[in-house]
């Protein structure tokens, strides 16, 4: 697309009117409490914080189609990163239990910007435990998720007040829904049509193998199906996180490798480094944007973020 002086003016215009309006500032200083609750939280939990990877050879391949631009950097092929899940495997080589805030770039098709929940770069709360089962991850989040919920109630009633607002605290456990049977009775838009049902955040878990990318860790227990999850939002906010167990075994990894046709070429230095010895972990990715989102209880995603990224829009 041309970038003509007129399109640079009206984006100009729009970010200048939403960066000073009262909304804007409002929702980013939601933004730094929400950051900084959950930093403590794991920063108290024992968590080291590592830092961002923007490039690398390694990234996420995803379970959809996004652009992939390569970036040539001393005759090396660079990609940007997409998720940061080998980098999390990696780091437990060094580290027990690892967290990040991971800026992603996904240039996800254009469709997507009319989804309200998809920005071509966010940022991922990205956590793993080294030797964790995944019940352990799970309830992690669930504890983490109702003390944040409390804390924004008490701390940020004024500004949850300004969007009107209000947000409950669930209940622990929460709710887990099996894959297989959400698709079976409520056809293939389950997960929509669950989140909109839902007063509270739910799991879904035991997604089957093809569903998801090959490093999730397919259950020794049953054939064909992950030992993973996704945390659901209520009142249709749908996705709000996606983690699981990983296969760490360097067989393991190819097998899975090759059941996505995908190539082992693509993971190579991965697989190098598996043959030396990795550790079972387990662990999940919660888009910072979308919990904004949620918690402002805002229609777009857009409204919690600052210089937001819109699938196929000039942004700045
Ligand atoms: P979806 O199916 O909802 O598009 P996904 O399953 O492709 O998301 P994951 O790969 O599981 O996304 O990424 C982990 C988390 O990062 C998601 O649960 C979500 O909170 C966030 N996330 C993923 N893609 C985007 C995006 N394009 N914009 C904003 N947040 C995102
Ligand atoms: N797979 C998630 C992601 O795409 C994160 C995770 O599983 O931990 O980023
Ligand atoms: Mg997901």
């Amino acid at each position: 697309m041309m970038v003509t002086n007129e399109l640079k003016e009206k984006v100009a215009d729009y970010h200048y009117t939403r960066l000073t309006s009262k909304e804007m500032q409002t929702a980013m200083k939601v933004h730094t409490h929400v950051r900084r609750y959950l930093g403590d939280y794991l920063f108290k939990e024992g968590f080291v914080e590592i830092p961002p990877v923007i490039l690398s050879p390694l990234t996420d391949p995803l379970n959809h189609p996004t652009l992939d631009p390569v970036l040539t950097c001393y005759g090396h092929k660079y990609q940007l990163t997409k998720s940061m899940i080998f980098h999390k495997q990696l780091a437990l080589l060094s580290q027990e239990k690892i967290f990040c805030f991971s800026p992603n770039l996904r240039f996800e098709c254009e469709d997507k910007a009319e989804s309200g929940c998809h920005l071509f770069e966010f940022t991922q709360l990205d956590l793993e435990l080294k030797d964790a089962p995944r019940d352990v991850s799970m309830d992690l989040m669930e504890r983490m998720y109702v003390g944040l919920m409390q804390y924004c109630k008490e701390a940020l009633s004024e500004e949850l007040g300004f969007f009107g607002r209000e947000i409950k605290v669930p209940s622990k456990p929460f709710k887990r829904v099996s894959y297989t049977q959400a698709k079976e009775e409520h056809g293939p838009d389950f997960e929509e049509v669950l989140s909109k049902e839902a007063t509270e955040p739910f799991w879904i878990v035991d997604i089957p193998l093809l569903d998801r990318e090959f490093y999730d860790r397919e259950d020794p227990e049953q054939e064909g199906i992950l030992r993973d999850m996704d945390l659901i939002y209520p009142e249709g906010f749908g996705e709000a996180s996606s983690g699981g167990e990983r296969e760490f075994e360097y067989d393991r990894i190819v097998e899975r490798i090759h059941k996505k046709e995908q190539d082992t070429k693509d993971f190579s230095i991965l697989l190098e480094m598996a043959s030396k010895g990795l550790s079972p972990s387990s662990g999940f990715g919660i888009g910072v944007e979308r919990l904004v989102r949620y918690i402002c209880g805002f229609e777009r995603i857009e409204d919690a973020a600052l210089f937001p990224k819109v699938p196929g829009k000039l942004c700045i």
